[in-house]
Formats: structure tokens, sequence, C-alpha cells
């Protein structure tokens, strides 16, 4: 499910998301995976890192920017696999944590548009957000 803040308030291209991650990197499904084992060869990042990295299912840290930087920013803080990131970097700063009766959008205070956006969520809920709420609550946290 891809969420569109970029509805709300149009990414700045700063990059603090990708810098600054938490635990092990980016968490990356098994078909996510399968799409980019091609990008990492084509990128040469190293086979021996991606593997370990996979056995986690999160992206390789350590990238230019340090420890906690991800494996594929590169220059001007571009992504090198903009087109097939995960669904957790597309979503960001938003992610949904769904419960029987409340829709819970959490929107991480990292990112410099977080008050806007989850002003605006507050504000008026985008036609992807009404449909994932549907009948139930729904309510908005910075985190
Ligand atoms: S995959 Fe791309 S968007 Fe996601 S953290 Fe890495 S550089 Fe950033
Ligand atoms: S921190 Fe926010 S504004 Fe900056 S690149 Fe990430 S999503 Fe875009």
């Amino acid at each position: 499910m891809v969420l569109m803040a970029d509805d709300i308030n149009e990414c700045l291209k700063c990059g603090d998301c990708c810098k600054v991650l938490d635990g092990k990197g980016v968490r990356v499904t098994e078909q996510e995976w399968d799409t980019l084992e091609i990008d990492i060869c084509r990128l040469d990042l190293g086979n021996e890192k991606f593997k370990k990295t996979k056995q986690v299912s999160c992206l390789p840290t350590k990238g230019k920017y340090g420890v906690k930087s991800c494996l594929f920013l590169g220059a001007n803080n571009e992504c090198k696999i903009y087109n097939k990131r995960p669904e957790t970097c597309r979503n960001f700063p938003i992610w949904v944590v769904e419960r029987k009766t409340i829709v819970l959008f959490k929107v991480a205070v990292l990112c410099p548009r977080a008050e806007r956006i989850a002003a605006d969520l507050e504000h008026s809920l985008p036609g992807w957000a009404r449909a994932l709420v549907g009948e139930k609550k729904h309510n908005v946290a910075l985190v």
C-alpha cells in the first residue's frame, strides 16, 4: 500500500530520511528484494554485503553519509534505486497503524514537512487516506 505524502506536501529532497536510519536500515519485503537484486549487481555494491543484509531483510547502511546512511543514497541526495525504492521509503514520513476501530497516521518529525503533513491530515484527509479509514475513526500523531 503506497501512501501519497506528496499529495499533501511535496518532498523537499533533503535526504534526511536516508541519512539517519534506525536499527539495521530500511526494511524490505521478499518481493522488493527480488526486484532490487538486479540493481545491486548493476550498482556493484558488493554481493557479500548484500547477502548479509538480505538475511535481516534490510537495505544496507554505512553509505557515503555515515554509518546510519543508506548505501543507495548518492550525490545530491539522489536515491540510486528511486524507481524501485521500498514502500517504506515511498511512504515516508507517514506510516499507518490499522486497529479494529481506528486508523492511526503516524508522521515522523525527522522530516521537515512533518508538522505540515500532520496538520493537513488533521484538517482534511486526501482520497487515499479516506479509503484507508472507511467507517473507522482516525487519529494523527507526530512521532
Ligand atoms: S532506498 Fe533510496 S529512498 Fe530509501 S533510504 Fe535508501 S536512498 Fe533513501
Ligand atoms: S526527510 Fe522528508 S522532505 Fe526530506 S527527503 Fe525525506 S521525505 Fe523528503
